[in-house]
Order: C-alpha cells, then structure tokens, then sequence
C-alpha cells in the first residue's frame, strides 16, 4: 500500500516524500479512502498511529479540490483539540503537509494574547485548530465565522470530555452548517464518547488503528532494522500504536536522554529523563512518578539506570544499543520479570550492527528481527566508517571468541 494509491494528489505526494514517510501507517490506510469519500468517521487512534496525517492529508485535498465563494473570516475546516500542545502540533503538521497546496491554516488556544490571533483570522484562515475555551471567545467576538465549515475533526475528543469541554463542544456544534463531514478521534472509548458519537456522527465508519498482534505478544527480544533519523518516529508510533504505558527507553548519552524526551513530549507522550547530570533527589522523584504511572516513558542512560528495580516492568526499549554489549544484559534484565511478558525491543540502524552481532555473540543466539511498515531501513544508506553510532572511535569492545575476552579496539584517536 502506497500513499499514491490511496488517492492522494501530487502536491500532497511531494510534501510526504520531502518528509520521507514511504508508506501509510495502518490508521491512514483505513482512514484516508473513506474521509476522501465525504464519510463520517468514527477512528480509535492513539498519539504515535499517524492519526494526524489520517485525517489532514484527506482534509487538505477535499478542500483544494473543492471551490468555493467564502465570506470575511470563514472557516472551512475546523479541527478541536484538547490542549495548547496538542492543537500547535496539530497545525504544524497541516501546514507541513500542506506546503504545496493554496491553503491557509492556524492554530487559536488559550493562554496567549487574543488580538494576534484576531489578526491572523481577519487574514483569513481555510483550517483552523482550536481548543474549545479560546475559539469561543472568538465567536463571542465575532472574530471568526463558522457558517461554511464544511468538516469538523474532533481530536482526542474522549479527553476533550475528561477534560469538561462538552458544553463548549456543543456551543460550536450549534454554529457549524448541518450539512458537514464529521471525523471524531479517539483513544478510549466510554460511554460519554457514544452520546457524543449518535449526536454528531453520520452513519460513521469505524476506523481502528491496529493493535499489536498476538505472536508479538510473547516475543521477549526483538529487533526492529530502521533508519538513525527515523528512530524517534518509529519509538513514538510502538508507544501509541501498541498502546505502551510504562516504557524505560535506553540511549547512549545524556544529551540523547534530554533531546530524546523533548521530542517523546512533543509528540504528546509524557516523559522524562535520568541521567547523571540530574540530582540524586530528582532521580529518585522522577522514578517514584514512573513507578505510579504519572510518567509513561522514562529515558535512562546506562550508568543511570544501575539503581532502576522496577518489578514487572512491561517494556524495555534500547532506542540506542549500548557500547558495552554486557550492558544490554543489565538493560534488558529490568523487563519481564516475575513471569510478566516484558519486551525488550532494540532500534537498530545500520551503523550499529557491529555493536549488535556483538551483543547475539555474547548471548550466543541471534535475536529476531522485524521491519515495522512504514519504517522500513533506506537500502541506499550506507554505514559512515567507524561510526558505530555517534560513538567516538574505540568507544565500544571487540569480543575475542578465542580468548573469550572483551578488549577495545585499537583505533588512533
Ligand atoms: P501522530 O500519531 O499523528 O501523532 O504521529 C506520530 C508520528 O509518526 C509523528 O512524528 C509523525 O510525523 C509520524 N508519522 C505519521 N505518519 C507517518 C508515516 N506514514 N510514515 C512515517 N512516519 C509517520
């Protein structure tokens, strides 16, 4: 399956390709045929699916293909999200898969100065992504029109609920076309998210992002082959994808843990780092969070992680393989303790499959691999010399098969 064949348009092809998604992820698969249709949906998707790029890249050809006359301050597509974070992301992937297409996108939430965002609409806005509070403030200030929407995409709409938007959801429902393509996401399902479902939706279709299959279930090593620079997309769709609650995911450096959680919170997963450069306290709080489940990824470094007794934790990720190949031993030994089936998952990419025949020698068995669709490795790129990573030369051990013996290599510095 290819984005071309699920009908999308050149200019849209060429912002995805710039982007380097080779392939539809599961939920775009599903999704994308039945939007550009003119269907309801009706799509169960977590952060990490791609659900973003489900519902925007159908989006943004319906409204190119489409002309219309529209009025000062009209808005075609409006998309709801539950947070600041969350509808600021939102925008930015629209307007990156947008690039070549004559459309216009903003996002207005809370928080900020309004007479800004006034500015912006005045110049007139086709997508806008907002959160509930702040575009009613807008309605109030008759700053936006909400006439000729012509689709309404709910995202996270069961943490709009938790959240107490639903009588502000159902002010702006009053003030959108009833003629209108409806899409509502979501993550859990709950009674509340029916009520809003039979109010909203128009004979939907259910949209589900696949879940992790049965056979993965039980593997406890896995090795999935990806690109260096794919390897934070690729993390963030196995944490929502597969549903992943409490995630200990290893890098090399400190610095890696720090831009590592940065960017695992950007893409809406909660986390945080440990490493050395944190306070003992710090630590200590940081993995007290985690234990309780306040924190879904926790990113560690090697030396950091020594401390780390979690029981039964469900899911160990070596987003980097370690330069020490016993190391992956003390990494993967913190899941699937107990009789819990913990996985162990390594993100490996080219430059380190020294480090990782290093690693099956020393467990004296190879570890099964699988490319996850969508990520697959780039066949063109070639290992850098001695890259191993970003690891400086003679960082890492050679193990000696004769000797049984671990020693570094000898590499000039
Ligand atoms: P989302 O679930 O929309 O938050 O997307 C999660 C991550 O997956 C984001 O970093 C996206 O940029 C990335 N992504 C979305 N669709 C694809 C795709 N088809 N191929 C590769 N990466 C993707």
């Amino acid at each position: 399956m290819s984005f071309k064949s699920l009908g999308l348009s050149a200019e849209l092809l060429r912002a995805l390709a710039e982007r380097s998604y080779s392939k539809p992820t599961p939920v775009q698969t599903q999704a994308i045929p039945v939007i550009l249709k003119g269907r309801d949906i009706l799509a169960g998707a977590q952060t990490g699916t791609g659900k973003t790029a489900g519902f925007a890249l159908p989006l943004l050809q319906l409204l190119s293909s489409r002309t219309v006359v529209k009025g000062k301050n009209c808005v075609r597509a409006l998309i709801l999200a539950p947070t600041r974070e969350l509808a600021a992301q939102v925008e930015e992937s629209v307007a990156a898969y947008g690039k070549y297409l004559p459309l216009k996108s903003a996002a207005i939430y809370g928080g900020v100065k309004i007479d800004p965002q006034i500015g912006v609409l005045r110049r007139g806005v086709d997508i806008l992504v907002a959160t509930p509070g702040r575009l009613l403030d807008h309605v109030q200030q008759r700053t936006v029109d909400l006439s000729q929407v012509e689709v309404l995409v709910l995202d996270e709409a069961d943490r709009m609920l938790d959240m107490g938007f639903i009588r502000d959801i159902r002010k702006v429902i009053q003030l959108l076309p009833r003629r209108r393509q409806n899409l509502l996401f979501f993550a859990t399902f709950s009674r509340d998210i029916k009520d809003l479902v039979d109010e909203l939706l128009n004979s939907p279709i259910l949209v589900e992002a696949a879940r992790r299959n049965a056979a993965a279930d039980s593997v406890e090593q896995l090795v999935h082959p990806v690109d260096r620079t794919r390897k934070r997309a690729l993390l963030s769709f196995l944490i929502g994808s597969r549903g992943w609650r409490q995630v200990l995911v290893f890098t090399r450096t400190k610095h890696g843990a720090n831009r590592l959680t940065k960017q695992l919170e950007h893409d809406g997963i909660s986390a945080a780092a440990i490493h050395g450069n944190k306070s003992q306290g710090t630590r200590t709080r940081t993995l007290e969070e985690f234990k309780k489940g306040g924190i879904r990824v926790l990113v560690a470094t090697d030396i950091a992680s020594r401390g780390i007794d979690i029981q039964q934790l469900p899911h160990v990720v070596n987003f980097e393989l370690p330069n020490v190949p016993e190391d992956y031993v003390h990494r993967i030994g913190r899941t699937g303790r107990a009789k819990s089936n913990g996985t162990a998952v390594s993100l490996v990419c080219i430059e380190e499959r020294e480090q990782l025949r290093e690693i099956e020698r020393l467990l004296k068995h190879p570890i099964p691999e699988q490319i996850i669709e969508g990520f697959e490795p780039d066949p063109s790129i070639e290992p850098t010399a001695l890259s191993n990573g970003q690891t400086q030369p003679g960082a890492f051990k050679v193990h000696n098969p004769k000797t049984q013996k671990w020693r570094r290599p000898s590499v000039p510095r």
